[in-house]
């Protein structure tokens, strides 16, 4: 089920409704100009030397004039498509109901003008205005102005005429026209409401669409949101744990591929649980968000990423890096961090913060395991921090021979 339309948005599609009804109605305009224009020719054809001349030419020619101009706003409207603005629109239907309830008036006014004597030809008008009105109640049925007025403006003055001969044949006549307008503008409801109630549908499907495809684009920006969200830490605001595993996975594959090497970077800060002892733990999540930050802006090239690996701990990626130049980036980091000069008075490493560095790098293959250079990273940073914390080290002995007597092609370099 869907959830119901808004206030504003039902009152916008009645707005629609009407519009579309108003639109329809001034594109069928010329079948209805046709109709009476024909309408107009029979009954002068028909009551010509009987009605005064002048009288007949006149209104006639008044009659055409309407069509005309109805014919012409027909033609307008369809020639301008669907593209029309609603104030345009509003102004044409507008024109069109004048026209149209000028050509009723024309015909009631013309029962007047032309009744002739001879009781023969009254009975041209009745056939006429009934006939061609009845059409047009129905015809014109969604616009209720434009339906209304051939009844009132053509079908009352002609029932007042007959009923007014006073002959009895003349008011039966006279009374028929008015229970066929009764039964006609009671059928004229009952389609209006038919065409009310489908386009009401149609533009409300319109509305419910739209209003699905908003949602569904909301939920795809929070989906996007969400998942750079879930990569990220939260404290530092770098990359997390889980983005690292991501990244390196990705680049230890395609550097089995191309056989070219990938190294990681270990880095710790030094003696952080003095840090936060002496500066408390609000200093040291500062000091953690400006040691990534630091870490993240020591990185140049693209493909390369720390992230968060725990506590105070991070770790770097660098895609096709050899030995050497990761010795180069890891020297960088730490500098970066030093250069930083947060005072750490309990370091013993230095008077300000520092880390320590470990690093490992190879060129993956088969039977090698990603874990096994985060291993040797870590190792490396154990022996930085054994060295006497704030420097890098390269700890790759203990994995390179291991790894040399499975496959012999490891291309690490040992510092
Ligand atoms: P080492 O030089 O050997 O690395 O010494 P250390 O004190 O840095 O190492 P240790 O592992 O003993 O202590 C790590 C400290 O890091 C302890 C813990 O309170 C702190 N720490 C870990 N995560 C956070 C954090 O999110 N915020 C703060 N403020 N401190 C943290
Ligand atoms: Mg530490
Ligand atoms: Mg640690």
């Amino acid at each position: 089920m869907h959830e119901p339309l808004s206030q504003d948005s039902m009152i916008e599609v009645g707005r629609r409704v009407r519009e579309a009804q108003a639109r329809d109605l001034l594109e069928q305009g010329g079948t209805g100009a046709v109709g009476s224009s024909l309408a107009g020719i029979f009954v002068t054809a028909g009551l010509y030397g009987e009605a005064p001349q002048g009288t007949l030419l006149g209104w006639l020619g008044l009659l055409l004039a309407l069509q005309i101009g109805r014919l012409l706003l027909a033609y307008t409207v369809t020639d301008e498509g669907e593209g029309v603005g609603r104030d345009r629109v509003q102004r044409w239907a507008r024109i069109n109901l004048g026209l149209i309830a000028g050509t009723a008036l024309s015909w009631g006014v013309g029962v007047y003008l032309l009744w002739p004597d001879s009781t023969l030809h009254q009975v041209i008008l009745p056939m006429t205005v009934v006939g061609l009105s009845a059409a047009a109640i129905i015809g014109y049925a969604p616009v209720r102005a434009a339906s209304y007025s051939f009844g009132i403006l053509a079908i009352l003055p002609l029932a007042a005429r007959f009923v007014s001969e006073g002959t009895t044949a003349h008011i039966i006549i006279g009374f028929l026209a008015l229970l066929y307008l009764a039964l006609t503008l009671r059928l004229a409801v009952t389609m209006r409401e038919t065409s009310t109630r489908a386009l009401t549908a149609g533009f409300e499907n319109q509305f419910l669409a739209a209003k699905a495809e908003a949602a569904s684009e909301e939920l795809a920006k929070k989906t996007v949101l969400l998942e750079q969200l879930v990569r990220l830490d939260g404290l530092t605001q770098i990359a997390n744990r889980r983005q690292f595993d991501e990244v390196f996975e990705r680049e230890w594959r395609r550097a089995s591929r191309t056989g070219t090497p990938v190294s990681i970077l270990m880095a710790d800060i030094d003696h952080f649980k003095r840090f936060n002892d002496s500066y408390g733990h609000l200093a040291g999540d500062d000091c953690l968000k400006a040691v990534a930050q630091a870490l993240k802006g020591a990185l140049q090239r693209a493909t390369d990423m720390v992230a968060r690996y725990g506590g105070e701990e991070f770790v770097a990626v660098l895609a096709e890096t050899n030995h050497d130049a990761a010795m180069v980036t890891a020297e960088r980091l730490r500098d970066q961090v030093a250069s930083l000069e947060i005072p750490h008075s309990d370091s013993g490493a230095a008077s300000h913060v520092t880390v320590s560095i470990g690093v490992a790098t190879v060129i993956p293959g088969p039977n090698r395991e990603p874990a096994s250079l985060v291993e040797a990273a870590d190792d490396a940073l154990y022996e930085a921090k054994e060295g006497g914390r704030n420097q890098v080290a390269s700890r790759s002995e203990k994995l390179i021979p291991a790894q040399k007597r499975k496959s012999g092609q490891w291309a690490l370099k040992v510092t």
